[in-house]
């Protein structure tokens, strides 16, 4: 008997969001004679554990990818990454046009606008900036890298919530630091917004459940959320 027989399907999850981990877990369970890797960005110091094997780190671009496809023997290619990032997904297409390789796109749609929802929709980060009103306390649910966009609002007290301590200090004159994953349920996130008086929450819609109870707690505090729409 074999000890290692080969994979009878090698699925690669392009991932770094909680759907990519909940559907690691379902296809381990599911395919126990498949291959079932996770790619990962590498953005996030100490990501969630994942079921199956995973990578980490860019792949150098569609011929890049497309290589790690062929090399790796790559019979399904699954994105799930966050919807905003919008440069793998397109690298995804490239290289499974490339490779043949089959592509399946999971990733979330986004989040409709429900009565109670006082929604403030923008179109980009910059006019989500510049709508947040002087001297509003504002909770910014963005990724790290797009913080230092709102140094120039010195007429406003930020928010930020972080998944990880950041490694300079925030270019943010008036701020405090929440450090945590998004809240599963509205009630937590309506103590973190009532905790800090929270006036103006600062999103994008990246659709899925992982990260809509603020979205949910804003509804029943009736704050306004301002919210950069998707593009897709
Ligand atoms: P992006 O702009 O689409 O990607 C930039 C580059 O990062 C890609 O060209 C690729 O480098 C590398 N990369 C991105 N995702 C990768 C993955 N899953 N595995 C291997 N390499 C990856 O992506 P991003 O907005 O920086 O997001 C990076 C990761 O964080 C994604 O996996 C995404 O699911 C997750 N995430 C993003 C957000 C967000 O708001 N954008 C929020 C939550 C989680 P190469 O060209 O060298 O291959």
């Amino acid at each position: 008997m074999q000890d290692n027989p080969e994979p009878t399907e090698t699925i690669l999850i392009l991932g770094g969001t909680r759907d990519a981990a909940d559907l690691a877990k379902e296809l381990v369970a599911a395919k126990p004679k498949a291959r079932i890797i996770t790619s990962l960005a590498g953005r996030t110091r100490e990501p969630t554990p994942l079921a199956g094997e995973v990578r980490t780190g860019g792949f150098g671009g569609v011929q890049g990818l497309a290589r790690y496809l062929t090399d790796t023997g790559v019979t399904c290619l699954i994105d799930a990454t966050h919807p905003f990032a919008r440069q793998i997904s397109a690298n995804a297409i490239e290289a499974a046009k490339i490779t043949g390789v089959l592509l399946d796109i999971r990733t979330r749609k986004p989040w409709k606008k429900q009565p109670g929802d006082n929604w403030i929709e923008v179109e980009t980060l910059e006019q989500a900036r510049d709508a947040i009103p002087p001297r509003a306390r504002a909770l910014l649910a963005l990724g790290s890298q797009h913080i230092g966009l709102f140094a120039t609002r010195d007429d406003v007290h930020f928010v930020v919530r972080m998944i990880d301590p950041p490694e300079q200090p925030l270019d943010l004159p008036d701020h405090a630091l929440v450090f945590g994953r998004p809240g599963d349920t509205a009630a937590v996130e309506t103590m973190l917004l009532i905790a800090h008086t929270i006036t103006h929450i600062i999103c994008r819609n990246s659709g899925g459940m992982a990260a809509y109870a603020k979205i949910e707690a804003a509804r029943q505090l009736r704050l306004p959320v301002i919210i950069v729409s998707r593009r897709d």
